[in-house]
């Protein structure tokens, strides 16, 4: 989608600071970070949210979160890190094309805001 920042971000045309990157997924530092640890997992089919998301998009949700695992590992935070998927405007969500938010390295309150 050519007006998304997101999909920008993945074909490099704005650029941002990659962690990771594969055919499916497409990882960066958040731009304002909340934590030590806060990267987006972004894949690279533009799915507007998980509100939209079909039987199709399975996998690619259920990889998303494989990926934050793994990152959590390498970044050994897996004392506690959370991660989360904004859903809608009243949940903050403000880049409609679906991104997982890694967040670790500091004590995370429960409930969230
Ligand atoms: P959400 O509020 O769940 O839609 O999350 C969007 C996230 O994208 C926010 O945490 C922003 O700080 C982050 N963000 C916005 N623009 C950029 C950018 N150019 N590079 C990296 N992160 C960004
Ligand atoms: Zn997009």
């Amino acid at each position: 989608m050519s007006d998304c920042l997101f999909c920008k971000i993945i074909a490099g045309t704005i650029p941002s600071r990659k962690v990771h990157e594969d055919d499916r997924v497409y990882v960066f530092e958040d731009i304002d970070p909340k934590a030590p640890t806060h990267v987006l997992i972004v894949p690279k089919q533009h799915i507007v949210g998980l509100n939209t998301a079909t039987e199709a998009d399975a996998n690619i949700i259920g990889y998303m979160h494989l990926v934050a695992a793994k990152i959590g590992r390498e970044r050994n935070i897996e004392d506690g890190y959370r991660t989360v998927l904004n859903v809608g405007p009243r949940s903050g969500q403000s880049v409609f094309h679906i991104h997982l938010h890694l967040l670790g390295g500091r004590d995370l309150k429960w409930p969230p805001g």
